[in-house]
């Protein structure tokens, strides 16, 4: 009986002795596994510029030279199916993207419908002179801001003093404002204008007082909602006092510049300029493209240089930067 009993018992304890070894690499498996993927994420959230809404802090900015460039190297996080568009059929000089600079001059394509301003609708705004022009996608954007301004304040201030201009007007223009050099810091060369694109504008402000003021110096005072809202409907500041080293152009106060969603949002809200942004949205490839959240919807933006990679279904928007490339904007 005792004999019996021995094996059987001494069996029975090694039996249960690889069981437990079994039990022990597993939990270090599933520790190490969990340890790993822990630290993935701290290090891909850390690389990740992406801009939450609403922000926690204005001075959240983030430039594009200390962002991105790494993050090319990053897991591809684009699960949108995508089909390849030719180049030869678009124009890298349409798009609310468009660059325009001392280094990129432009010419606006036959595309473009630039509207009278004078000749349409202009319920909340008001204009300086007749020959006030837009593109249609500015003003469209343009209707919709000052339209919301007047229902939630009672009243839009904006007076639009110079929009669309041609060449031939740059020149005008620039040769009666350039009287010597230091005033070169503050208007653009012919050929090189922002309001070569038609879709920027100057404004001033027109109060409730009968009277104008500078939209610079008054902007939080006379102009609040407007002011705290631009960014809402596609516009930026295109001359901040602080980039003129980017832009070529001194600070410019009342230079509004369309640029279209989710863009404005995030140019605005981390206090960089157009040529600040188009850098930094150069490094993010398809398969790795900038995530931009705005209140519940995200949005992948990606730059594509030679074939332009599209989602295939659904909507999105390519515009051409007037470089030689294309950014793509989906809203997941
Ligand atoms: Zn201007």
């Amino acid at each position: 009986m005792a004999n019996n009993y021995k094996p059987s018992y001494r069996r029975q304890k090694t039996v249960l002795t690889a069981s437990t070894k079994a039990v022990i690499a597993m939990l270090v498996v599933l520790v190490i596994t969990l340890a790993a993927f822990l630290v993935k994420s701290v290090i891909s959230s850390a690389l990740k510029p992406d801009i939450t809404y609403p922000p926690e802090s204005g001075q959240d900015s983030a430039a594009p030279e200390e962002t991105g460039a790494e993050m090319t190297d990053a897991v591809p996080v684009t699960d949108v199916p995508s089909r390849t568009v030719d180049p030869a059929r678009l124009d890298t000089r349409s798009g609310s993207l468009v660059l325009v600079n001392a280094q990129n001059a432009y010419t606006l394509p036959d595309s473009v419908r630039i509207l009278t301003l004078f000749d349409e609708r202009h319920d909340n705004f008001t204009l300086d002179n007749i020959s006030v022009r837009l593109a249609d996608e500015a003003y469209d954007a343009l209707c919709r801001m000052t339209d919301d301004c007047a229902d939630r304040t009672g009243y839009c201030p904006l007076m639009l003093i110079s929009g669309f201009r041609d060449e031939e007007e740059q020149r005008s223009y620039y040769e009666a404002n350039v009287k010597n050099e230091s005033d070169k810091a503050y208007f653009e060369l012919p050929g090189y204008s922002d309001h070569h694109t038609g879709l920027c504008f100057d404004v001033k402000l027109y109060d409730r007082d009968g009277l104008s003021y500078s939209y610079g110096r008054y902007a939080t005072e006379k102009a609040k909602w407007i002011t705290e809202n631009y960014k809402y409907y596609g516009f930026i500041m295109r001359y901040p006092a602080n980039k003129e080293s980017y832009t070529g152009i001194a600070g410019e106060s009342n230079h509004f510049r369309y640029v279209g969603i989710p863009h404005s949002i995030y140019i605005t809200e981390k206090g960089i300029c157009l040529e600040e942004y188009l850098q930094l949205v150069r490094r993010h490839p398809y398969d790795d493209p900038l995530k931009i959240e705005v209140e519940h919807d995200e949005y992948l933006v990606w730059y594509c240089h030679g074939d332009v990679i599209v989602p295939r279904d659904g909507d999105y928007e390519v515009s051409g930067d007037n470089v030689g490339g294309f950014v793509v904007s989906v809203r997941k």
